[in-house]
């Protein structure tokens, strides 16, 4: 009789949040307070997050898709306003621009970072832009600085979408720091989690106030500070707000999970170097690399194939899902769904072939180097049994 075999290692997630045992204590006392809607955790992680960045304010929210609808409605966008966004992104970036009733106008991006660029945003703007919704894709950080002094030259807003972008930085400085508005989020498949969550933060004390009010169905005293106030507060609703608030419950696993930051940032930065050694031995994939003018945090560790690849990029990911490894596609691209069919664009070419011919590989906090080897032998393997390849 043969030995029995060998268990099958376990299946390599394409990413697992870093949390632990500290986090769970975080939330279990913010139930035991009794206060577990928004309250005293939820300013101090506003404040803390706000620091970390380098913002003055940070306005705590239950998404970043809400950040994304706040953040345009107090730039008062509307029908007839023009925002121009990536395709390439999460599809929330352009659902935000519908929320308000403006009309999103799909930009193509640079193909070694998947962001937009001043010149292809100028390629698309009209005399109706209002306002640019950039994306720091995948945590690769676009070029705000240059492309916050263009949109200043032209006299429209940028709002950055830095849903995947904490920890990444532009110049030295955080992503973020000197936004008008910016749009976070602490969804699990980002860097810091919250389970669900967002924020968004800026330097402008009025908007701040706005967006609070905002997310509190437009009421000038929000359920906290009626709380603490001795006297009965008789609220006012200045606007039609929402209900996006952050519960304190979240916020408490958030300010754990910032003080993880720097460290789950020099991880992925150290897995994301160690990676890009072992895949030279596999030609024809192009992995994503820090741009010029900043560093990424690489919350997505993206490859595209090369043209002449063996394989089309779904084969691959069928042979790594054979192999027990969990890839995904690459960035969506929001003008192929149906969502947006028919919505008029122009030619989009980089956005189609980073969406078509892109994967994400797994990596999280608690990989080690022995799966990060078999990421890599699954992808020699499946390139090597390519028609195009011995
Ligand atoms: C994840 C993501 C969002 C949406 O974030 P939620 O917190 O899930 O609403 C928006 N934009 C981009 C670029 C994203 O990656």
């Amino acid at each position: 009789m043969s030995a029995p075999a060998e268990a099958a290692p376990a299946r390599i997630p394409v990413m697992i949040p870093w949390l632990g045992e500290e986090e769970a204590q975080a939330a279990a006392a913010a139930v035991r307070s009794g206060w577990v809607a928004q309250g005293p955790r939820v300013a101090e992680f506003e404040a803390a997050f706000a620091e970390k960045v380098g913002a003055e304010h940070g306005i705590a929210v239950s998404s970043c898709t809400a950040a994304l609808h706040l953040a345009l409605v107090a730039l008062d966008l509307g029908p007839g306003d023009e925002v121009v966004v990536p395709s390439l992104s999460f599809i929330a970036t352009a659902n935000a621009v519908r929320y308000v009733g403006a009309h999103p106008v799909f930009a193509d991006v640079e193909p070694a970072t998947g962001n937009l660029t001043a010149a292809t945003v100028d390629a698309v703007r009209t005399e109706r832009t209002r306002a640019v919704l950039a994306v720091h894709q995948g945590g690769v950080p676009a070029d705000s600085h240059a492309l916050r002094e263009r949109c200043a030259d032209w006299d429209i807003a940028l709002v950055e979408d830095a849903a995947c972008a904490i920890g990444s930085t532009v110049g030295g400085k955080s992503v973020g720091q000197g936004a008008l508005l910016a749009a976070w989020s602490f969804h699990p498949r980002k860097v810091v989690t919250t389970g669900e969550g967002g924020m968004i933060t800026t330097d402008d004390a009025v908007w701040a106030a706005r967006l609070r009010r905002l997310r509190e169905h437009g009421m000038n005293a929000s359920a906290a500070e009626r709380h603490a106030s001795s006297k009965p507060v008789l609220e006012r609703y200045l606007e039609v707000g929402f209900n996006y608030r952050m519960t304190d419950i979240q916020a408490a696993v958030g300010l754990v999970q910032l003080g993880k930051l720097d460290e789950m940032v020099a991880r992925r930065r150290s897995l994301a170097a160690r990676y890009d050694t072992l895949l030279r031995e596999v030609p024809g994939l192009v992995p994503v690399r820090d741009p010029a003018y900043g560093q990424g945090n690489f919350q997505s560790y993206w490859v595209l194939l090369a043209e002449d690849f063996p394989l089309g990029r779904d084969e691959v990911l069928a042979a790594l899902s054979e192999a027990g490894v969990s890839a995904r596609r690459g960035i969506m691209a929001a003008h192929l769904e149906p969502a947006y069919q028919g919505h008029p664009h122009g030619p989009l070419p980089v956005t189609e072939r980073i969406s078509r011919d892109s994967l994400i590989l797994p990596l999280f906090h608690t990989m080690t180097g022995e799966q990060q080897d078999r990421v890599v032998g699954a992808l020699a393997a499946a390139a090597g049994s390519g028609p195009g390849r011995g």
